[in-house]
Order: C-alpha cells, then structure tokens, then sequence
C-alpha cells in the first residue's frame, strides 16, 4: 500500500487511469455521504477499533467537510456515486431518507440514495422514497442485525424488484460475522424475489464464492468491488483465486465501489487492486463505469 500522495497528486493519477482506459470517469456505487453527526459517529466508532471492525486498525484517509469530500471525488471524475447510509435501529430509516433526499437534491451527481430497516410502515415509506425518485437502497445486514429475509421486508423487496431499483446489500460476514449475514438468508430473499437487484457490497467478503454462486443463478444480481482486493482486505480476507474466472465471466455485473471517504488507504489504491487482477481494459471499463452507466441510465 503506498503512502498518501497529497490529494492533487491523487487526483492527477485517478484522472490517468480513468483516461487511460478511455471512459468519460469513474462511476462509484458504494461511497458514504449521510447526516454529520451519523457520519462523525461512524468515524469515531472506526478510530475505537470497534468489534464490527473486526478490532484491525481503521485509519479513516478522507475525513473532511462534506462539500470538500464531494468536491474531491469530481477531481477524481467519478461522474456519479451514491449516499450510503442505514439505519441501526427502528424509527431511523425515513429520517435518514428525508437527509438523503435533500443531499441529492443539492448534489446532482449523487444517485439519490434511501435505506429501509424491517419495520413496520416499511413498504410505505420506501415506495414513497421509490415516488420521489430514489435511484438506489442500501440496507446493511450486519450493522442492523436483522434478518433480510425479515417477513416484514418482504413487500418492500417486492416493490423495489418491480421497480427495479438497486439495493446495495452489505451481507457478507466481513470485516465481522454478524447474527444474520452470509449467503443463506440472501438465497431465502432471492427466492422469492428472484428478480430483485442486489449489489452485493464488497463482493460478499469473505463469503466471496458462496455470492458469486448467487450471482450465477439469479441475473439480477450483481456485486459491488468495495475494499475487496486491495491490500488491506487480501490480509484479512483474500479473494480465492480459483475464483478469477468466475469474476471474469461476471464482468458485465461487477461494479466499481470503494467505501469513499471511511477507508484506510487513497481511492486510487482501490483501482490499482482491480487493475493487478490482470482481467484486461475491457473488464476493467466495465466494471469502472459501464456496467454502472448502463444500470443508472447514465448518458454518454
Ligand atoms: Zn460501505
């Protein structure tokens, strides 16, 4: 992992590599933006080396106001990204959708996000985020402590497959097991809402295969890169290497995610961990923005 360059210098690289490859930028779907205090909670939570950090050392790189932070992923280009926020307790969901709308209304490059949280009203209020123009969930499994498959989630996962808005799902058991993450209640949500689009965060870490199989099965499924192959991860959680074709063959629904701004090395190293993969410029353009444009309806 290489030290932090400076953000103009960063910037610069982040630009070659993008422009070397000949996109229009970066699109990233797995970046955090939520209400200041929420966020300074989180932050703190990472400095204490919490037990949902697995207890390893979390530097945060890019802890800085909130228009700075936006305003450094456009010098990175990232034509579009996300506001990945999630409740850890009822009561907490519209209000945080309520911020993220007006985030994104003041942030046009943010793909309005909304989070949910097995409740009741869920469904109301998440079809009301849906008529409001969400353009993506998050729901974190671990961090909520809830059941996905949750009866009381499952008109809500009815409604966003009909609609057929992304869900960027944090189910895998990394950097901590929770109660309920890992692949089988996943499967149990996939059965009976076999066309709903899960992005399945941090390619599922550690449970990297068990995913991929799902993602094989169900076509809507797809897988977001956060933190997976980047050094930090490959010492805790190594992707199995077996497991590279059947990445390869996923090409068209892997999608570029980083964890922008809670990570413990510079954006750009994320990016050189999926280039060293050796998987060639077309799947690295797909991944990076295309798969993303296509989902999102990006022009151009
Ligand atoms: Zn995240």
């Amino acid at each position: 992992m290489s030290a932090h360059p400076g953000p103009r210098a960063e910037a610069d690289d982040v630009r070659h590599f993008w422009e070397g490859l000949g996109l229009p930028g970066l699109v990233d779907v797995h970046t955090h933006f939520m209400p200041e205090r929420v966020l300074r909670k989180v932050w703190a939570y990472f400095d204490a080396l919490g037990p949902l950090t697995g207890g390893v050392e979390w530097p945060i790189t890019y802890r800085a106001e909130e228009d700075e932070r936006a305003a450094l992923l456009r010098r990175f280009g990232v034509r579009a990204f996300t506001a990945m926020l999630y409740p850890h307790k009822p009561g907490m969901a519209r209000w945080l959708n309520g911020w993220a709308a007006g985030f994104a209304a003041r942030t046009p490059d943010c793909l309005h996000t909304s989070t949910l949280f097995p409740e009741p009203g869920v469904a109301e209020y998440v079809r009301e985020a849906v008529d409001a123009g969400a353009r993506v969930f998050k729901a974190h499994v671990q961090v909520g402590g809830y059941d996905p498959a949750d009866a009381s989630l499952d008109a809500a996962w009815g409604l966003l497959a009909e609609a057929g808005v992304p869900v960027v799902i944090h189910c895998g058991s990394g950097p901590a097991p929770g109660k309920h993450t890992g692949p089988e209640p996943i499967a149990r949500v996939l059965a009976r809402h076999p066309r709903l689009r899960l992005i399945v965060a941090h390619l599922g870490m550690p449970e990297y295969e068990d995913f991929l199989d799902l993602a094989e099965r169900y076509a809507e499924v797809r897988l977001d890169t956060t933190m997976a192959f980047t050094d930090f991860s490959e010492r805790l959680a190594p992707f199995p290497g077996r497991a590279l074709p059947r990445l390869a063959d996923l090409g068209d629904r892997v999608l570029l995610g980083t964890d922008f701004p809670n990570i413990p090395y510079p954006y750009l190293h994320q990016l050189r961990a999926l280039e060293r993969l050796d998987l060639g410029d077309a799947w690295l353009r797909a991944v990076c923005h295309d798969n993303a444009a296509r989902l999102f309806g990006l022009a151009g």
